[in-house]
């Protein structure tokens, strides 16, 4: 994320906090430093009164941090790869790629956060504020992240509980529909009651509606390999193709990126990001990505869009060996997600 930087490693993860939280860090100081007991310290004689404000502002983020750790624990011990978790204004998240969509494992991950958060909610137990209010905070986290809707923990169990009866597509667009209603409820009373009430509302919905997407998607596209949305023998150019003649072949078939080959062999991938500095005599080889990601006629169609989402590249060449046999566009996959939508509403 832009704007974040690391603060720490934890189990070999980067934790990164954007720098809004600094903002919100200071004015949850503040709000600590004013309010009475029990969710203030105003009682107090300073120094302590900051210090208290202080301290409890930090073990706020503290809560979110053990929180969001404790699913990249469970995810980590089924072998899912957590590249970062990022803290930010709501709270955390924890960047997982692929989540697996085995219900079990899905459902682990996802309660691994609110149990933690509900174990520290025992500390309110212990009659010396600072505890108390921390213990206080992690109930209503734990809470929070249990409400049955996405992006919230609470909406991933509640599909991965579902999974068992429906499937996964299924089950998802029943959850995300919970999430709806539940948003639409919430919202409604939040605008008449709390304002905070009716933007967490909206996140929820929000939420609700990306998540049912990603996942319409990916059932759309579960039958589909590359072999069977790709161009087959693409226009390519050679590592000594002029940038001129890239630039015609660009404007002759609208095309916005081609596979570099040499000897058969694909090398790079030019585009017209690559081109638009260089002069028209230049040569393909001085300016082409040689970084390039593949895929293979086998590859199934929603890894390979996931690949480009990731990667952010609007293009992949489709190898067999090392040899160029096709090249497969977001465009094309995203085409295809539209006509089976329409094939199957109709
Ligand atoms: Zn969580």
């Amino acid at each position: 994320m832009a704007y974040s930087f690391r603060i720490c490693r934890i189990l070999g993860i980067d934790v990164k906090v954007h720098v809004s939280l600094a903002v919100i860090l200071v004015i949850l100081i503040y709000v600590f430093y004013v309010n009475d007991p029990p969710f203030g310290f105003s009682d107090l004689k300073n120094p302590m009164r900051i210090i208290y404000s202080f301290v409890m502002a930090v073990s706020i983020f503290l809560a979110v941090l053990i929180h969001e750790v404790s699913h990249s624990f469970v995810a980590m011990r089924f072998g899912v790869v957590v590249r970062e978790i990022d803290l930010f204004i709501f709270g955390g998240v924890a960047v997982i790629e692929k989540l697996p969509k085995e219900p079990k494992k899905e459902f682990a991950i996802a309660i691994a956060g609110p149990l933690a958060s509900l174990a520290l909610s025992t500390l309110m137990l212990i009659p010396y504020r600072l505890f108390t209010l921390f213990g206080y905070f992690n109930l209503v986290l734990a809470i929070f992240n249990l409400i049955p809707a996405f992006p919230m923990d609470g909406g991933r169990i509640l599909r991965s509980v579902l999974s068992k009866y429906y499937g996964y597509v299924k089950a998802t667009k029943i959850s995300a529909n919970v999430g709806k209603v539940l948003a639409i409820f919430m919202g409604i009373f939040g605008l008449f009651r709390n304002i905070w009430l009716a933007l967490i509302a909206l996140f929820i919905y929000m939420g609700a509606v990306e998540e049912e997407k990603a996942v319409t998607i990916e059932g759309l596209l579960a039958k589909y390999k590359i072999a069977d949305v790709m161009t087959q023998n693409p226009i390519f150019v050679t590592p000594d193709t002029k940038v001129g003649d890239v630039i015609g072949l660009m404007l002759k078939h609208k095309h916005l990126g081609y596979p570099v080959v040499e000897d058969g062999k694909v090398i790079g991938i030019v585009t017209l990001k690559d081109v638009i500095n260089a002069k028209e005599e230049d040569l393909v080889s001085n300016i082409m990505s040689r970084d390039i990601v593949v895929v293979t006629p086998d590859t199934e169609v929603f890894e390979a869009l996931r690949l480009m989402t990731e990667k952010r590249i609007g293009r992949l060449p489709v190898v067999e060996g090392e040899k160029l046999v096709g090249i497969v566009s977001r465009s094309d996959i995203t085409k295809l997600a539209e006509i089976l939508d329409i094939l199957q509403k109709g």
